[in-house]
């Protein structure tokens, strides 16, 4: 279905398109316009209306794939706010940031992975929860300088996961700024089986990753130089971090089968097992030796795959705990690796322990992504 598409009632950035710099007004500004594109065209040439319309035009050619999510929607890009028939049921909302320089650099990143990944991530937090994404707001800031081809890339990397994860993007802004800054909100819903929360971890339940862990960092690593990848290993890795698949049917499993506790793995293993200990007011012990690492990241990187696999963060993949019987039932079920890492113990105060082989408590400093820590 082709979402409405209106003449928003101010042009709010035509004239911040053409030239300097300032903080834009928030408020909805995606309209209909007769903007054509030409290939390499910066977006302060085509206009604001030209690019939302060359957008818009975009979405509601994905839209016609994706008639389940689209149904419901009554009016999409175009006019004040998008409007959709709710199922009942619980209703979920997340939002996600990506910032130039900080969460990512354009050295590095192609406009499509930064597209990718912008949804992705949402994709993550609702499926971590057990839910199913389904509309999403997409919030642009842009150098005027930014080439109007790189907004439709961006746009394919981000109709790529919309696609795959069955999301409909009814709307959003578009602003200038020095740097660009993509932000996402998704809604979804939750309509089987338990709640996955940070706060429903027991003492007894064991601890249990999927997939691997540390790739991401690991990419990250080999973007900088670090290491010594094969060109193999090195392509896996920084896809790893490029392009992050959510693990959200595993979540709805995890919901449907009754597992309690689980968060994905955004700002690193031990971080985020931290946020579930303090929410449920439990402590966990990890064994370190059972870290499920991949063969390139352990290839590249030796005896800091560990490190990486613990602190590095942005895996995407579930953390969860459940007791013993039930993490058999998960094992059997999924069909991702599930390695369970250590168990979760009374708490006092909350706190993760790191365990060698031997069982000896390794130290360790502030790990993981602190995102208001001095230096960073
Ligand atoms: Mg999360």
């Amino acid at each position: 279905m082709r979402p409405a598409l209106k003449a928003a009632r101010v042009p709010l950035l035509a004239p911040e398109f053409g030239g300097g710099f300032r903080v834009a007004r928030q408020e909805s500004l995606w309209a209909s316009g007769l903007g054509a594109i030409i290939q390499l065209v910066k977006i302060s040439q085509l206009g604001e209306f030209g690019l939302i319309d060359r957008v818009a035009k975009k979405i509601a050619t994905a839209a016609g794939r994706q008639p389940e999510v689209w149904g419901p929607v009554k009016i999409g890009i175009g006019d004040d706010a998008a409007v959709w028939e709710a199922s009942p049921g619980l209703q979920l909302a997340t939002t996600d940031t990506l910032v130039q320089d900080v969460h990512f650099s354009l050295d590095t990143a192609g406009w499509d992975d930064l597209g990718w990944k912008a949804l992705a991530v949402n994709v993550s937090d609702v499926g971590a929860m057990g839910g199913v994404p389904r509309y999403a707001l997409v919030t642009l800031a842009l150098p005027p300088a930014t080439s109007v081809e790189d907004i439709e890339r961006l746009y394919d990397g981000m109709l790529e996961a919309a696609r795959a994860y069955n999301v409909a993007i009814v709307g959003g802004d578009m602003v200038t700024a020095p740097i660009v800054v993509i932000t996402v909100g998704l809604w979804g819903v939750h309509s089987e089986g338990s709640l996955l929360t940070r706060s429903g971890a027991r003492p007894g339940d064991e601890i249990a990753v999927t997939g691997r862990i540390g790739d991401s960092a690991g990419g990250l690593a080999a973007f900088k130089g670090e290491g010594q990848p094969s060109p193999e290993a090195s392509a896996y890795m920084k896809k790893a971090h490029l392009r992050p698949k959510p693990r959200l049917a595993e979540g709805q499993a995890l919901a449907r089968l009754g597992v309690k506790a689980a968060i994905d793995i955004s700002d690193g293993l031990v971080a985020d097992l931290g946020h579930i200990c303090e929410a449920s007011n439990v402590s966990a012990v990890v064994r370190v030796d059972a870290l499920p690492v991949s063969m390139q990241l352990q290839e590249a990187l030796g005896d800091r795959a560990t490190e990486k696999a613990l602190f590095g963060g942005e895996d995407y993949e579930l953390l969860f705990t459940a007791p013993q019987a039930l993490m058999q039932a998960v094992k059997a079920s999924l069909e991702c690796p599930v390695t369970v890492i250590g168990e979760v113990v009374p708490a006092g105060p909350a706190k993760v322990d790191l365990l060698d082989r031997n069982g000896r408590i390794l130290p360790w400093g502030k790990g993981g992504w602190d995102h208001f820590a001095p230096g960073r």
